[in-house]
């Protein structure tokens, strides 16, 4: 393995934000069960830095969750290679609905996996920066929307996968039925004082669950900011 050092006149900061660094994170995650090469090459080219504020640049390819403002969080990598892989699992996803935009990573992520990905955020600052971000590393197959989530965005239905990225007290049915049959809703839901991330699949005679272990997100919530 050849061990690049680094150049010394390196500006501060940038040596944090290299492919190196994003090389450490993607191999943290396969060494943590990560296996699908398809994300792990999504996490590998994006850079998450562009997601959070520049004074938590040099954090941001250690696996953790990291504040965005306004009480929000962009997801742990670990979490989003998770709940993308759980996407994946559906075949060849061509719609993909998330529901919490929030700093715009996961939908970037999708946005390198999935032809069409619609995410809709109801606190309109967080968004307009998610957009931003979305034009500036040129990704052009995000539509969002600012709106409260369980509504879900019923004139684009029915989706492949529908991914919540903030924790519901009980699965939101009405976005469950925006879902094609065959279709997977990845979401954190709250049991029993806990939040397990649930895998939930609609077939032709209802809905199959699996939980895929224990997470922490911030509350979905109702109504606009
Ligand atoms: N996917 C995001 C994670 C953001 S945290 C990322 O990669 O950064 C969860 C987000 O869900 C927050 O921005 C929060 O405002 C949003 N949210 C919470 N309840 C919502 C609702 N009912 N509709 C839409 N967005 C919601």
């Amino acid at each position: 393995m050849i061990h690049r050092r680094k150049v010394k006149s390196m500006p501060p900061g940038i040596g944090m934000t290299s492919q190196g660094t994003r090389d450490r994170l993607v191999r943290r995650l396969r060494d943590h069960g990560i296996r699908d090469e398809n994300v792990l090459n999504a996490i590998a080219m994006t850079p998450r830095h562009e997601f959070v504020d520049e004074a938590l640049s040099s954090r941001a390819y250690e696996d953790t969750a990291l504040p965005i403002g306004l009480g929000q969080t962009i997801s742990q990598p670990w979490v989003v290679a998770k709940m993308t892989e759980a996407v994946l699992d559906c075949g060849s996803p061509q719609k993909v609905l998330e529901i919490g935009t929030g700093s715009g990573y996961q939908a970037a992520i999708l946005a390198l996996l999935v032809p069409s990905v619609f995410t809709v955020e109801r606190i309109e600052e967080l968004l307009k920066l998610a957009r931003r971000r979305f034009h500036k590393i040129g990704l052009h197959n995000i539509y969002t929307r600012h709106a409260d989530g369980h509504l879900g965005w019923p004139s684009q239905a029915p989706f492949d996968a529908i991914i919540i990225t903030a924790a519901a007290i009980e699965l939101p049915l009405g976005l469950l039925d925006q879902l094609r049959i065959g279709g997977i809703l990845v979401a954190p839901i709250e049991r029993g004082g806990m939040q397990r991330l649930l895998k939930i699949q609609r077939t032709e005679e209802g809905y199959e669950e699996e939980d895929l272990g224990g997470v922490i997100f911030v509350p979905m919530l109702s109504g606009l900011s």
